[in-house]
């Protein structure tokens, strides 16, 4: 069964360590294990340290679409999806997956200090293919607060108006780090189609990082999409299994989330995997225990099609066809 993931750190991996996006034994999502894990479209996210200053990091985030372009880009390992029509016109068929083909790549900015609060720098790394942001990691910054900053504020002036050129570029919001102060401001707002690309239901597990009911009920009337993520912290305390990671999957559907919910895996960003999921090679594995449990239809829309339905619905048709 084909997958489709929101969100890995291959590329900060690429970029700050110099390893190889073909393959390498150190990552967890390079191309080798996405292709093995049958990865057939795939967010690449571009994280950038958040201890440098603002000017260092619009380096680094230059620095990274660059890589990102001539590492997995122009090796033809992935094929770059801007607009709505790369989607429908080149979905590739189950059969071809079985067989090495570009992945389908999309790029999202994780923490958007780099933008300095500047609407026109924000145009300018849409134009680069940048199609969905996160506004902060785990700290704060000049847009808002993160989820794990104790004063807890939401978003600023700069927040606000950054997240209103993101609804007429028509990039996609990324609630995940986001506080829960920086969440309800973005729901003040008509914003539709908000995500959460890796977050589990702190229902389930108590932790910051973690969505709690109201939030996962507003991602889902606005038609959002929201990505199940396997750091083990975020899933479990003490050892998480597959077996765990079910648990959020079963809370999300009993809130109404069966065609809202996906994966959002976080490799390479991980700091402990979930027992028999630490790498895109699980995949395949992951997809037969799912089958298993929550049968074939609802298997296919967590795996690939709910993703899939949520790009379809989120990203802008090309300004020329
Ligand atoms: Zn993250």
């Amino acid at each position: 069964m084909p997958v489709a993931d929101a969100h890995v750190d291959a590329l900060w991996k690429v970029y700050e360590q110099g390893l190889d996006f073909r393959s390498s034994s150190l990552m967890q999502a390079d191309y080798e294990s996405l292709v093995k894990g049958s990865v057939a479209f795939q967010v690449f996210a571009v994280f950038v340290s958040t201890r440098r200053s603002a000017q260092q990091q619009l380096t680094d985030v230059l620095g990274s679409i660059g890589q990102y372009y001539a590492q997995f880009v122009h090796t033809g390992l992935v094929r770059p999806v801007l607009w709505r029509q790369d989607l429908t016109a080149s979905m590739p068929s189950e059969l071809e997956i079985d067989s090495p083909l570009a992945i389908g790549g999309l790029l999202s900015l994780e923490g958007a200090a780099c933008l300095q609060g500047s609407i026109y720098v924000l145009n300018a790394l849409a134009e680069l293919g940048i199609r969905g942001i996160g506004l902060t990691w785990n700290g704060p910054n000049d847009l808002a607060d993160g989820c794990m900053e104790a004063r807890g504020g939401g978003l600023t002036a700069a927040g606000k108006r950054i997240v209103k050129e993101m609804e007429s570029l028509q990039l996609w919001l990324d609630l995940a780090h986001l506080s829960d102060a920086g969440v309800r401001d973005v729901f003040a707002t008509n914003l539709p189609h908000v995500m959460a690309s890796h977050a589990n239901a702190r229902a389930v597990h108590d932790h910051p990082r973690n969505l709690p009911d109201d939030t996962i009920l507003e991602i889902i009337r606005r038609d959002g999409w929201i990505g199940m993520t396997f750091e083990a912290s975020f899933v479990h305390a003490g050892p998480a299994t597959v077996d765990s990671v079910f648990r959020h999957v079963d809370h999300v559907l009993q809130l109404g989330g069966e065609n809202h919910l996906g994966l959002g895996s976080d490799f390479d960003g991980l700091s402990t995997s979930v027992l028999g999921l630490s790498s895109a090679k699980d995949y395949p594995s992951f997809a037969e225990r799912l089958r298993a449990r929550y049968g074939e239809v609802i298997a296919r829309k967590l795996l690939h099609d709910n993703l899939m339905s949520y790009f379809a619905r989120q990203l802008p048709s090309h300004p020329v066809s």
